[in-house]
Order: structure tokens, then C-alpha cells, then sequence
């Protein structure tokens, strides 16, 4: 796999806590890359972890869609989603798009912990 320069980190709700908690465990080889968030899971990192993360919209705002056009436009060389797997959100249609894009374009992409700490192993 191509080394993960850029990175973008998302979580539903439901997900924020876990993925802080995984963010803070590889804090180090967070650091070493170009972050992306969509707005309240950025401000969480940039809170609670004092990361430097470049924040867009909230999910339900168009950041998930503002992840999907830098994947289109080759931006973004990995996606970590922690996807709340027990919540309907109203953005689903934003979720759907984001990972088919990352699916179509062979983005490097986590969904759980788990997946996401084998991304961060391979590059
Ligand atoms: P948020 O968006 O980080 O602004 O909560 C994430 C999402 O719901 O896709």
C-alpha cells in the first residue's frame, strides 16, 4: 500500500469517545501525517488531544460530502469512519456517498478500531 500522508478521521456520535480513545493510544503516528475531520469528531481530537487537524463541516453539514470530493479529486490517501453501526442518521445518503467514493477510488479506509489500526500499520 502507498504510505498514508493524509488522513481524514470521522465518527458518529455514538463513535466520538472510542475513536478520541484510539486517536490518543497512536497520538504519535497521528501526528506524522496531514489530519482531516468533519467538524464536531476535529473538534474533539483538537480538544482532547491538542492534534492539529484541519476541520470541515459537521457530518450532517456536508463534511462527509466535503471528504468524498477530496477522495474524487485524489486529496485524501486514507479514511478513518468510526460508523455508528446501532444509529439511523439523518445524513445515511452522506455516509452511503463517502464510502462508495472511497470504495471506487481504493482509498485506504477503517472502519472500526480494529481495521484502523492495520491502516495505520500498513503506511
Ligand atoms: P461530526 O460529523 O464529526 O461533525 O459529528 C461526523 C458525521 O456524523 O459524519
Amino acid at each position: 500500500m502507498d504510505s498514508i500522508e493524509t488522513l481524514a478521521l470521522v465518527a458518529h456520535d455514538g463513535m466520538k469517545d472510542r475513536l478520541v480513545d484510539w486517536a490518543g493510544r497512536h497520538r504519535e503516528a497521528l501526528s506524522r501525517r496531514t489530519l482531516y475531520a468533519t467538524g464536531t469528531t476535529g473538534g474533539r481530537l483538537v480538544d482532547g488531544l491538542g492534534l492539529e487537524v484541519t476541520r470541515l463541516r459537521s457530518g450532517p453539514l456536508g463534511g462527509d460530502a466535503q471528504l468524498g470530493a477530496m477522495i474524487a479529486e485524489g486529496r485524501l490517501d486514507g479514511l478513518v469512519f468510526f460508523i455508528d453501526p446501532l444509529s439511523a442518521l439523518p445524513h445515511d445518503v452522506d455516509v452511503k456517498s463517502l464510502l462508495r467514493l472511497a470504495t471506487l477510488y481504493d482509498t485506504a479506509l477503517a472502519i472500526n478500531e480494529r481495521t484502523a489500526n492495520a491502516l495505520l500499520a500498513a503506511g
